[in-house]
């Protein structure tokens, strides 16, 4: 059946649909008629880099009313007209005739998009780029997803599966709103509409708690603004929080226990450097903060890849523990600071088993963890062993550059008191978590 394809791009968004008919007039006709839609586009080849298109409310009223005339015909076209709408006034897309891009005008795409969508010098996006992704990029597509409002999921409560329980509960409802990453770590973006009220539940009881107490320090410090406002954050030996000048304050009461070499008290305050060890009143496990990371991105990927990760979904839901998962990498960005988390998502684009299927880089404040999806149906290897690791460090060679990255074994199951060591340094404070 004579077919077109289109594939719409920005900086966060990819949007595919299709045109079929019986009649091949009638779908060039189509064709010519929705690429009139956008100015300088109808008369350009399918594989040439297309004119960057600027999205303006005269665009956005343009597909409106095409949509209008066409849904009847076309359903998927709906998906378009959110496409249009989710861009900022201003945003450079792109629209092309074909269902897939050739991967060197995609990359290139990408830079484009990135360095407008950043207000970056294109020649340097596309050279540094192409340094650090380049083997990357021919292995992996790359989805993000944080920066911008994003439903995901079906909206029909009525078509909705759970991803974490299939629909199995009983009783099964939703009527709540899950969030696809937790709400209290700045998640307003992202909601997930296939998560049931039971499984939202008790991962908010269970699992939840440990990540936000993992994160409190960072939350406090960078005010980080979860439901009902910034948090003050506080232990068995000390409180911080903002006092009235919005300054940071640290009451802490075990002051004798600051190292002694270091014990001078001058003016109230112990010489520099020193250490000051903060008890959490709670317990957590690392394989459990490894589950929460898992679960954000089984909460954001698309539908389809669900089949793939059935097994990370039983261990994510706690029915097994993993003896030994690979190490998770965490370097710090100081440049970039995100307000609100965000996921990036790598799906490895062929068979190639000597990489993992599917990795994560979970960004919050100036913080960074890059981990791998385990127990993918579409992986062969285990890459918590070593030469595995090693040859995936290999393609994400960029992570390798990272200044203080540090590569954190995060397989132990067992709930232990949390504790966090501050170092007071001078000049260049900073502050380091340790178990
Ligand atoms: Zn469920």
């Amino acid at each position: 059946m004579p077919t077109v394809d289109f594939l719409l791009r920005s900086y966060d968004q990819t949007e595919a649909f299709a045109c079929h008919s019986d009649s091949l007039d009638n779908v060039l006709a189509f064709q010519y008629e929705f690429l009139s839609l956008f100015p300088g586009l109808a008369n350009f080849d399918t594989n040439t880099i297309r004119p960057e298109l600027i999205k303006s409310s005269e665009i956005e009223a343009n597909i409106e009313a095409f949509i209008k005339k066409a849904e009847g015909e076309i359903p998927a076209i709906h998906r378009i007209g959110s496409f249009i709408r989710n861009l900022a006034d201003g945003e450079t897309f792109f629209v092309f005739p074909t269902s897939e891009l050739d991967r060197k005008v995609s990359f290139h795409i990408s830079n484009l998009l990135s360095a407008r969508y950043h207000k970056e010098d294109f020649e340097e996006t596309q050279t540094s780029m192409n340094e650090l992704f380049g083997g990357l990029l021919d292995k992996y597509d790359i989805f993000p997803y944080g920066n911008k409002r994003k439903a995901i999921g079906n909206s029909s409560k009525a078509d909705r599966i759970c991803r974490f329980c299939q629909n199995t509960r009983i009783p099964l409802a939703f009527k709540k709103r899950a969030h696809a990453i937790s709400e209290a770590l700045g998640n307003k973006t992202l909601v997930l509409h296939d998560e049931c009220d039971g499984c939202n539940e008790e991962f908010s009881r269970t699992l939840e708690p440990q990540i936000i107490e993992f994160f409190s320090l960072y939350r406090t410090i960078y005010e980080i603004k979860g439901k009902g406002g910034t948090k003050k954050f506080s232990g068995k030996n000390f409180k911080i929080g903002r006092n009235e000048d919005e300054l940071l304050e640290i009451s802490f009461s075990d002051l004798e226990k600051i190292e002694p070499e270091n014990q001078d008290v001058v003016e109230d305050a112990p010489k520099l450097p020193f250490t000051i060890t903060l008890h959490s009143n709670k317990k957590i496990s690392r394989q459990n903060l490894y589950r929460c990371f898992c679960k954000f991105f089984l909460s954001v990927i698309p539908e389809e890849l669900l089949p793939q990760f059935r097994e990370t979904i039983k261990w994510t839901n706690s029915e097994f523990d993993i003896d030994k998962l690979p190490q998770i990498i965490e370097f710090n960005f100081p440049h970039s600071f995100q307000e609100q988390p965000v996921l990036l998502v790598f799906i490895r684009r062929d068979n190639d088993q000597s990489v993992p299927f599917a990795v994560c880089e979970f960004q919050f404040t100036f913080h960074r963890y890059i981990f791998i999806i385990p127990r993918s149906t579409a992986d062969s290897k285990d890459f918590s062993e070593k030469e595995n690791f090693d040859n995936f460090l290999s393609v994400f060679s960029h992570l390798n550059r990272a200044q203080d990255g540090m590569y954190v074994d995060f397989s132990d199951a067992k709930m232990r008191d949390f504790v966090i060591n501050c170092n007071f340094v001078k000049n260049n404070q900073s502050d380091e978590i340790v178990e």
